[in-house]
């Protein structure tokens, strides 16, 4: 339920991003951000808006944008070059600037690139800045253009509260109490990458899918890990117990319908 609510209130900040000009997206950024970028702590911080506003580095962290005007684009935590955001690729000169929520577009001043920095202080920060420097020298704004943002980890596909809450959900499996090995296999179930007889029949390799152990039924994955009372034994002689910290059939069944 908790993971469903922060998903939901991701979809406010995704309107945020994509709707930037209409009224109800004026008036947050009027009312919270006057002089401030979006993600800076609000001068005016609402309760309701404190939640909201908690949610735009996850926002961030599951989408990628491709570059328009710039506008809606944090120039330092949002990917919008083939490399990760500036702020990991960069982490010493990002630890130097002031403003580090500024968007592309507020960094583009007087034909050239502003990055607010303090006095740098170390070597490798001022190497970090000749190089993004230079690298940004090569990136226009196109004025005409909003910028467009898509899903991280598929930029063809449109940001959506659902594939959010499908990821969160996973991330539940990385956060488990669960041994290391039960999380990979967890996690090699969802990707449909165990090497189970119905699989290998679709690849050709065997020429039946019905399970090894004689039970009389397919080898799905989900008959290997749930329903298979002799692989249960394995698993078990292996450590790796699927029930009591997950839901896993409910994963894998909304696995299926969603990866390719
Ligand atoms: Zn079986």
């Amino acid at each position: 339920m908790k993971i469903q609510n922060s998903c939901l209130l991701t979809k406010f900040i995704h309107r945020l991003h994509t709707e930037p000009n209409s009224p109800w997206a004026r008036w947050v950024l009027a009312a919270h951000f006057q002089d401030k970028d979006l993600g800076d702590r609000s001068a005016f911080q609402t309760r309701a808006w404190k939640q909201v506003s908690e949610f735009i580095d996850l926002y961030r962290s599951v989408t990628c944008v491709q570059l328009g005007d710039g506008v809606t684009t944090s120039l330092w935590k949002d990917k919008w070059t083939s490399n990760g955001p500036f702020c990991t690729q960069f982490a010493a000169l990002f630890s130097h600037t002031n403003r580090p929520n500024i968007s592309v577009a507020e960094s583009w001043e007087n034909g050239e690139w502003s990055l607010h920095l303090k006095h740098i202080t170390s070597d490798q920060a001022e190497l970090e800045r000749i190089t993004l420097i230079s690298f940004l020298n090569e990136c226009t704004l196109d004025p005409l253009t909003q910028d467009k943002r898509g899903w991280r980890f598929n930029p063809s596909v449109n940001f959506s509260v659902k594939n959010l809450y499908l990821i969160c959900n996973w991330g539940f499996i990385w956060n488990s109490a669960a041994p290391k090995k039960g999380k990979i296999f967890a996690w090699l179930m969802i990707k449909g990458r165990i090497k189970v007889r119905a699989v290998l029949l679709k690849q050709n390799i065997v020429n039946s899918d019905l399970c090894p152990f004689g039970c009389q039924d397919k080898e799905t994955v989900q008959h290997f890990v749930f329903h298979c009372r002799h692989s249960k034994l394995i698993l078990d002689k292996l450590g790796i117990q699927m029930n009591g910290y997950v839901e896993p059939e409910d994963i894998y069944i909304e696995a299926n319908k969603r990866l390719p």
